[in-house]
């Protein structure tokens, strides 16, 4: 069989999640993605497999492809070892992403960063298996049986889908952020200082975002964000009046002493006026591709 080089990465991901409910039913998670892309690519691409996915001390990284010349020629998949079970489950899925939607340009393979595989906020290439991993990991049609795109779920909720898909509460979170119809954002901090933010669409829509690619974002110093001596308050819950994240009322649910020394902010604002609402008629990615020209080739 050949390469697919027009299929897009939800493509890719929507072909393979297919296959996996096919074979292993719908409560399959998390996705054992080691053993796909080895048994997957030994059988489709035998000259050119994964040959391995293994995990090693990775300094300033957090994944790697890497080609192997020597016979029986193929590709290494490496992931951080000192990171997380499941930033690296994230990290083997974005760099299997690599091997299926880019080792033909790239014939050296690549190293990727934490900020690409973590922020979703890489160019080209890097958002391409970033939006693989995280369509092969969380399904949306599975995610929106856990969580209701209508409901503002809890910290618990959000952390019952980092559990079940087997990845970070932070991966599980933007996950979220891109198919609720709430207005959300998510804030990641450190030392007081905004380090990134997302927001979901229709927050985003309505101004509600945070920009930390200019001057340092200060985080209001009220907010529990600011506040590890409230951590237990803060994992429960928080509402704020106007004035304290925005102009508006927010609940704040935030995660101090993180893994990363990264303080997780998640904020709920109040339901979302009409023309905010995102319209019905949006279809889910990772279901109904955008590339439909490919189903009649
Ligand atoms: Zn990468």
């Amino acid at each position: 069989m050949t390469a697919f080089p027009e299929m897009s990465p939800l493509r890719w991901a929507n072909q393979l999640t297919k296959m996996l409910d096919l074979a292993k039913g719908q409560d399959r998670y998390p996705v054992d993605v080691e053993e796909l892309i080895l048994e997957y690519s030994r059988t489709v691409w035998p000259d050119d497999p994964v040959l391995k996915v293994v995990s090693q001390p990775l300094k300033g990284f957090e994944g790697a492809l890497v080609p192997v010349h020597e016979d029986p020629r193929g590709w290494l998949v490496i992931s951080n070892s000192t990171a997380s079970a499941g930033r690296r489950r994230f990290t083997v899925a974005h760099e299997a992403g690599h091997y299926f939607l880019h080792r033909h340009r790239l014939p050296n393979g690549l190293h990727c960063k934490e900020e690409d595989v973590s922020r979703r906020a890489g160019k080209d290439i890097e958002k391409e298996a970033d939006a693989f991993a995280a369509a092969l990991l969380m399904p949306l049609h599975d995610l929106r049986r856990q969580v209701d795109p209508k409901v503002r779920p809890t910290l618990i909720e959000l952390g019952a889908l980092a559990e079940r898909y087997g990845v970070s509460l932070t991966a599980a979170t933007l996950r979220w952020l891109e198919y609720t119809e709430r207005r959300s954002l998510m804030v990641v901090s450190t030392d007081g200082y905004a380090c990134w933010a997302r927001s979901s669409d229709p927050a985003y829509r309505s101004g509600r975002f945070i920009k930390t690619s200019g001057p340092p974002h200060e985080i209001p110093a009220v907010s529990g964000a600011a506040r590890p001596d409230m951590a237990d308050a803060c994992r429960a819950g928080i509402s704020h009046p106007s004035g304290v994240w925005f102009d508006e009322d927010v609940e704040e649910f935030t995660v101090h002493a993180t893994a990363l020394d990264q303080v997780i902010t998640i904020l709920h604002f109040g339901d979302a006026r009409p023309r905010w609402r995102v319209p019905d008629e949006e279809p889910e990615p990772d279901v109904y591709d955008r590339f439909v020209s490919f189903e009649s080739r």
